[in-house]
């Protein structure tokens, strides 16, 4: 019946719908560009490359309106998924929570402990204490004396004392005294690892065992934030890593890579030198900005094209030669459903558009079409002259439709092709691309 034939024809037209292996390799060669242009390692990108390949192969397009479409979304969920899926928190289980930051020179340490903590009094629950324990630099403790006026936050120093175990201790101490619930622990950095920086921050680490130490990383300095991230995390073993800097030109491939080295959560994004300049980091966001959403996108369609033209000129062969039969003409319906519903696809004809206004077209006639195509034996698909009347009430009874309906589709593909061969030159490239979007 109908129904099964139709069925026949959608399992046909899916096997037609497949992302073909040559289509997925252009697109992931553009998407691997794309990350390798954002910062990410080129290994964790070839990695993920092909993690994704995996995936795209076999997966049916025919539900979806743009096989480029699926592909990105394949690629921006694969993306997320490796940048640590949900966002994660920091922990403030402690009274006080003591929070330890950690991180080179100029990553960012003193303004994201400003943020934090604002970010934490906005809450209304939580009073912050700020304690400057980057002793060597008196203009460092100054910086975050300024930092915390700005944003009405007490900060605990004790100028000339050089010993930032002592100064985190006095602290706490007096957090405790003070009713203050956090406390932020801004450290000293250099300028590269090296030990004298890891043993002192790994002393004060062990000597007050925060509830939570994050590392601070400017996202800014790409490849590099990989190997000073292992470092931190060899020692410290913290518990989230915070981005700065991302309010510049980067793209942030950093996280992805530091990610994947350290499988630590990233768990704030600063965006900005303001003390509001803070963020939440959320992986799928992030997963738009490093893909550039648009520019992978137009890649990823651009890849599409290219297959699509390959098509298009086998095509334009088989019209050159007469051998454009009912097969070629199923991959074209194919190809235009695709592209979403026939009315718009007119409407991209100049001047139809105004013409078409009041018609009302049926997507469903398409189905008629598929059915009476799938009737057809393969002889009479190649070589439509053929179909004489008794092989029409054949196919007719077999689609489920009528001789005249099935007549008319004669009539309109006999047309087609006439008008196909017409065009040829100028105007045929143009009406195929049309064609087939
Ligand atoms: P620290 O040495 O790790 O304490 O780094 P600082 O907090 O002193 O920051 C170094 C420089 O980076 C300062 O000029 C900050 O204003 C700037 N900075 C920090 N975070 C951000 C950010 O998210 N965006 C921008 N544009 N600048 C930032
Ligand atoms: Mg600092």
């Amino acid at each position: 019946n109908l129904s099964d034939k139709l069925d026949n024809a959608l399992h046909v037209l899916k096997g037609h719908g497949q992302i073909t292996e040559v289509n997925v390799a252009e697109t992931l060669k553009e998407v691997r560009r794309a990350l390798v242009d954002a910062d990410v390692n080129y290994k964790i990108a070839k990695d993920f490359t092909k993690t994704v390949k995996e995936k795209a192969l076999g997966q049916d397009v025919l539900t979806a309106l743009k096989p480029g479409q699926l592909m990105v979304k394949l690629v921006k969920d694969e993306l997320t998924q490796l940048m640590g899926g949900e966002a994660a928190g920091v922990n403030l289980s402690g009274n006080p929570s003591v929070i330890l930051m950690s991180g080179l020179q100029g990553s960012g340490k003193t303004t994201f402990s400003g943020k934090l903590a604002n970010y934490l009094k906005n809450k209304k629950t939580k009073k912050p204490l700020l304690v400057a324990c980057d002793v060597y630099r008196p203009a460092a403790i100054n910086q975050l004396h300024v930092v915390g006026e700005q944003i009405g936050v007490e900060v605990f120093s004790d100028e000339g004392n050089q010993d930032p175990v002592a100064i985190s201790k006095a602290a706490i101490a007096h957090a405790k005294e003070n009713g203050h619930n956090v406390v932020i622990i801004d450290t000293a950095g250099r300028l590269a690892v090296d030990e004298a920086m890891m043993t002192e921050i790994s002393n004060i680490h062990t000597a007050i065992e925060p509830h939570e130490t994050l590392f601070v990383v400017d996202s800014m300095t790409g490849q590099d934030a990989v190997n000073t991230a292992k470092a931190f995390n060899d020692r410290l073993n913290f518990d989230g890593v915070i981005l700065t800097k991302l309010d510049g030109d980067t793209r942030g491939g950093a996280a992805i890579s530091i990610k994947s080295v350290v499988n630590k959560p990233i768990k704030f994004i600063g965006t900005g030198e303001k003390m509001d300049a803070i963020d939440v980091f959320y992986p799928s966001r992030m997963a738009d900005r490093i893909l550039g959403m648009g520019d992978v996108v137009s890649l990823v369609e651009r890849a599409q094209e290219q297959y699509d033209e390959e098509e298009a000129r086998k095509l334009q062969k088989k019209i050159a030669k007469n051998a454009f039969g009912f097969d070629d003409f199923l991959k074209q319906l194919q190809q235009i459903k695709k592209m979403g519903s026939m009315k718009d696809l007119l409407g991209m004809i100049p001047g139809a558009g105004k013409m078409l206004k009041d018609v009302d077209i049926d997507d469903d006639a398409f189905k008629g079409i598929e059915a009476i195509i799938h009737s057809m034996t393969p002889d009479e698909r190649s070589t439509p002259k053929i179909i004489n009347s008794s092989r029409k009430k054949r196919i007719a009874k077999g689609s489920g439709t009528s001789v005249q309906e099935v007549n008319q589709l004669l009539k309109q593909f006999n047309q087609m092709g006439k008008m196909m061969k017409m065009m040829q030159g100028g105007g045929g490239r143009q009406m195929m691309n049309m064609m087939k979007g």
